[in-house]
């Protein structure tokens, strides 16, 4: 029987196959001997977590959405009868009294036992019913070790695979294959999270924010994953999964004339030439872009380079990717920025994360606070500007202060290059991100020490209105279309034409095809994307008349109603 999941789409496209769970790290847990004197504290620590988690999938069951199913009540049911059974519920209290050990481990031994007799049946209801026993001990074992959920390497099922998985890290994510996952799903993440970023580098189908899919979803389940609208199907009727695949279909010849428009110049009806640049993570990522038919890089997102290791790169491993990238792309523009991290991306060899990392020392605090670890990308950086058509782009500039104290930095490390002979393009352009609206108020403050601008919105409209892109319970909050955060485009567009300083914008609104005439309405010539949207959006400005939609643009940026805005953004979207 079959019932759906709302989350919010990230990544588009339909996939149809088969769920794989993540699994838990908390699956694999420590075995330790408890002192006698602390048996009785171990099993009350047990029935404590026995408790929270009986309460916690009673108040599922109450909280659950009127449109749920009659079989998410059932499964519900099913899962507190398993936790009250007494080969869960007493079973491990004896272990741990007869043989010390801690709760964990009685629980997961127990849970051991009952999934090879659950094998052992003939029948495939039964023998099915392991994955519930699973999934229970995985909630209680979450109370009783609080530890993260992991991303699985390697999908398990045969044809195609959809991992459902409770949050999958950024770094977890760059290490699958395209096409390992036919889709992704999680229960945390907003639009803007790296994560989804990340899938729609895999040109995969994502669903994020879904809150529950981990829990409601079992392994094996067929799905159809709505990638367009964020929907999951869990189970499909013949039907729907008929008008999916017809669905599929239509995507795919969609794609397939899009391609045709890859050589194409990007002008708009009155022949105004728009550059649509591509955003990479890392340089295997060329070919999608030379796909695409991007005219430049505009976001090298360096700071991919450094993570999922234990080491971090030196000078001449990323000298060699940055070469690798400028000379592939022939001498079109490649813009590297200089390491993002911090926030979401840690590095292995993080000492900490900071208590609010996405404030804390992250982008170019970082890079000045480690002046090692810049100076050496910034070598590597200036080593393969030799090799091509490079400009450097520094994230998260806050103002003037961190503006000089960042050029003279790079000045230094230039000396140092001349010092040794070294070669190098002594004109090479610096940018700077505008992202804290700080740097967006006060440009005129410090943009002409800089030769480009590069807004980065999806950090931009966190700050502005101090919403954690990475929070699903304040993804909805998220706005491209706040008047605060309109007004900000506007000033930084205007603001950039003003002193003399080109400008595009990198962040996610600028391959949402919602917004690509009211970013062109805005005076925006520049937009850098992931290479997989690129020619819808260049479609959009084939389809669009500057002078058309000015006095639309205008009235969307004087609106103070949100209602409104959507109303006139939809109109500048008709035909
Ligand atoms: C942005 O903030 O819009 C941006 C492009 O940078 P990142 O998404 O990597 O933070
Ligand atoms: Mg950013």
């Amino acid at each position: 029987m079959s019932f759906s999941l709302h989350g919010i789409a990230v990544s588009s496209g339909i996939a149809i196959g088969h769920a794989h769970l993540a699994s838990h790290t908390v699956l694999e847990v420590a075995h330790y001997e408890v002192p006698k004197q602390f048996i009785a504290a171990e099993v009350a620590r047990f029935d404590a977590a026995m408790d929270a988690t009986r309460q916690e999938l009673t108040t599922l069951r109450q909280n659950k959405s009127q449109q749920a199913m009659a079989e998410i009540d059932a499964f519900l049911n099913l899962h507190l009868m398993i936790l009250d059974d007494e080969h869960i519920s007493q079973t491990p209290r004896e272990m741990i009294e007869r043989e010390r050990c801690n709760a964990e481990w009685a629980l997961k031994v127990q849970m051991d036992h009952l999934v090879e007799s659950f094998e052992a049946f003939e029948d495939a209801y039964l023998r099915e019913r392991k994955a519930d026993v699973v999934q229970v001990v995985e909630r209680v074992l979450k109370r009783l070790t609080g530890q993260p959920n992991k991303v699985p390497q390697a999908a398990q099922h045969g044809g195609s695979t959809i991992l459902v998985a409770h949050d999958v890290s950024p770094a977890d994510l760059i290490q699958l294959k395209p096409g390992q996952f036919s889709a992704i799903l999680t229960d945390l993440g907003g639009a803007t999270s790296h994560t989804a970023i990340i899938a729609r580098g895999l040109n995969t189908p994502c669903v994020v924010g879904l809150h529950r899919a981990r829990e409601l979803i079992r392994e094996n389940d067929m799905l159809i994953v709505d990638g367009e609208q964020g929907v999951i199907i869990v189970e499909p009727d013949k039907q729907i999964l008929a008008e999916y695949k017809l669905r599929q279909d239509q995507i795919e010849l969609e794609r397939k004339k899009l391609r045709r428009l890859k050589a194409a110049h990007a002008n708009t009806l009155d022949g105004t030439e728009i550059e649509l640049y591509a955003n990479i993570e890392l340089p295997d990522d060329l070919a999608d872009v030379k796909e695409s038919g991007a005219t430049g890089i505009g976001l090298f997102r360096s700071e991919f380079l450094f993570l999922n290791r234990d080491e971090l790169p030196d000078e001449d491993e990323q000298f060699e990717a940055y070469r690798a990238v400028v000379q592939g792309m022939d001498g079109l523009p490649v813009t590297i920025r200089t390491f993002d991290l911090g926030a979401d991306k840690q590095p292995n060899s993080a000492k900490r994360v900071a208590r609010n990392p996405a404030l804390g020392l992250r982008a170019i605090r970082l890079c000045l606070a480690e002046p090692y670890l810049f100076r050496t990308q910034l070598r590597a950086l200036l080593r393969a500007s030799h090799y091509g058509n490079m400009k450097i782009l520094v994230p998260m500039l806050s103002g003037l202060a961190e503006t000089r104290q960042t050029l003279q930095f790079i000045d230094g490390v230039k000396q140092e290059l001349d010092a040794e002979g070294m070669a190098y393009n002594r004109e090479i352009q610096i940018g700077g991100m505008i992202e804290i609206p700080a740097a967006a108020l006060a440009l005129n403050t410090f943009a002409k020490k800089l030769s480009f601008l590069s807004i980065g919105t999806n950090d931009l409209i966190q700050y502005t209105l101090a919403i954690d892109r990475t929070d699903e319970e304040v993804a909805h909050l998220y706005d491209p279309l706040n008047p605060a955060v309109l007004k900000l485009l506007a000033h930084v567009i205007d603001g950039a034409k003003r002193i003399g300083v080109p400008v595009s914008v990198c962040g996610e609104m600028a391959g949402e095809l919602a917004y690509t005439r009211l970013l062109l309405g805005l005076g925006l010539r520049q937009f850098s994307m992931h290479p997989a949207l690129l020619l819808a959006v260049k479609q959009r400005v084939l389809t669009t008349s500057l002078p058309e939609i000015a006095a639309l643009t205008q009235k969307i940026l004087r609106a103070e109603d949100p209602m409104k805005i959507r109303e006139f953004l939809d109109k500048l979207n008709v035909a």
